[in-house]
């Protein structure tokens, strides 16, 4: 047979190899005590909603809307289907379709793929993982001073720093519908220094044009009037009160008066995490208050708010924190030599696993000697070794792979009667620990 040509992933959808997964699961085990310990509870939504929910929810004048999302027709039914780009459109779906906040409100949270069709770059996929927290039924500020609390917990906890934090207020409707007239004013003379993108959103969602990435127009961008500006005083209590929240918590912050944010349905904050190690996509974490999203996808009026953590990128600042220590071993690498010494040693891997360790066993054929040395790559503190000789005995060698005072007993490989070998290494093993 003609040797098949091999079939490549999808350009910016990325694999998680093994020798990566410790550090993704270091990081996932942080996330869910972190988010339980401020009592959020996780929720599980679809990965593929009606495309209708993702334009209504997230604006059909948004980048993700315009270009970015993985729509198709279900070839089966007709039904017009999408790849969720974000998690908020989907949970509010969810907690909408189960009356979720019926008796009260709710504090949840999620983790999992995200899909935009972006041109892949570092720090930009077309698949991405986010852990994405909503707080549904919540006013405000306090909670909104919540969320940015406990993302400056994470990065503590993480030892990610240093990220900064860019807050602003967009306010509500009617504010902003005054604040578009100037800004539409203010870009109409300008016009002839705009971008294409900008051009076209003049008019149907100006503000937009002040989340441009396009350099070009930073100094129109800097000179156009500020949201902030333009708020009437219950934003500004609002946003006050957010302030004086974050500031007795003593995390340092900036207002940007130009931090729009992507998505259309944000009201009153925003807030962005950024750090300058990861060169243009800094970004880590961007969220705020979208108060009019719930009563947009059918639901009744309910204030929420919510962000969601980009997490490529913050692995990416792990990976450069060096002095992670992510135990990614076994406890113990059970080694055989086939034949009659196979069953034993397959079911003495069993009993150690009885006993609460971490045991691989060897499988399939290879010299001894071979086998040790996968032995001491597993990162096992032990072999334990079922020779011919040993199950003759009724019994198996235990050698330390690592060496310490704690483990001298067995440096040299010791014969220990097969129904005692699980408690010997549960004895080596927390000597070890203890060290
Ligand atoms: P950007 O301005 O970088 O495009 P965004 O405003 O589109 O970001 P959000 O929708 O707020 O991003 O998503 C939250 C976080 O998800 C971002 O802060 C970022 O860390 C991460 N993120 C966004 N897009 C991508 C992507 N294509 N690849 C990897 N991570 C991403
Ligand atoms: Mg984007």
């Amino acid at each position: 047979m003609a040797t098949q040509r091999k079939i490549a992933g999808v350009r910016g959808m990325n694999d998680l190899l093994p020798a990566d997964a410790a550090l993704v699961e270091w990081f996932e085990a942080r996330v869910a005590d972190w988010v339980r310990s401020y009592g959020y509870r996780q929720i599980r939504t679809p990965i593929v909603e009606y495309t209708e929910l993702f334009v209504r929810g997230i604006g059909e004048v948004t980048d993700i809307v315009e270009k970015e999302m993985y729509s198709f027709e279900d070839r089966l039914n007709g039904e017009r289907l999408t790849m969720r780009p974000e998690f908020t459109a989907g949970t509010v779906r969810a907690a909408v379709e189960h009356n979720l906040v019926y008796d009260g409100p709710k504090r949840v949270w999620s983790i999992g793929p995200v899909f935009r069709h972006e041109r892949p770059q570092r720090g930009r996929y077309r698949q991405f993982d986010q852990v994405n927290v909503e707080a549904l039924g919540f006013a405000g500020p306090d909670i909104d001073a919540e969320h940015i609390v406990m993302l400056a917990r994470l990065w503590k906890t993480l030892g990610i720093g240093p990220v900064r934090l860019e807050i602003n207020c967009l306010g509500q409707a009617e504010e902003r519908a005054r604040h578009r007239v100037d800004l539409i004013a203010h870009f109409e003379r300008h016009a002839d220094r705009l971008d294409d993108d900008a051009r076209r959103r003049l008019h149907s969602n100006p503000l937009r044009i002040l989340d441009t990435k396009n350099p070009a127009l930073a100094e129109v961008v800097a000179a156009a009037p500020r949201i902030t500006d333009y708020l009437g005083a219950a934003s500004l209590a609002h946003f006050e009160g957010l302030q004086r929240l974050v500031g007795a918590a003593g995390i340092a912050y900036s207002v940007n008066p130009r931090l729009v944010r992507g998505l259309d349905y944000y009201n009153l904050t925003v807030f962005e995490w950024i750090t300058d190690a990861l060169g243009a996509q800094g970004t880590i974490c961007g969220g705020g208050r979208y108060d009019p999203l719930i009563e947009r996808v059918g639901g009744k009026p309910t204030p929420a708010c919510g962000y969601a953590i980009g997490v490529a990128r913050v692995l990416e600042l792990l990976g450069a924190a060096a002095d992670l220590e992510i135990g990614s071993g076994t406890d113990i690498y059970v080694v055989h030599q086939g034949g009659a010494t196979a069953e034993p040693a397959f079911l003495l891997a069993e009993s150690i696993r009885d006993r609460g360790l971490d045991v691989v066993c060897h499988a399939g054929d290879a010299s001894l000697k071979s086998q040790m040395k996968r032995a001491d790559a597993s990162g096992a503190e032990y072999a334990v070794i079922v020779g011919e000789s040993e199950v003759a005995a009724g019994a198996a060698a235990i050698k330390a792979l690592r060496g310490s005072d704690a483990t001298a007993a067995y440096a040299e490989q010791r014969i220990v009667p097969l129904a005692q070998v699980p408690d010997a290494l549960v004895d080596a093993m927390t000597v070890t620990e203890s060290e």
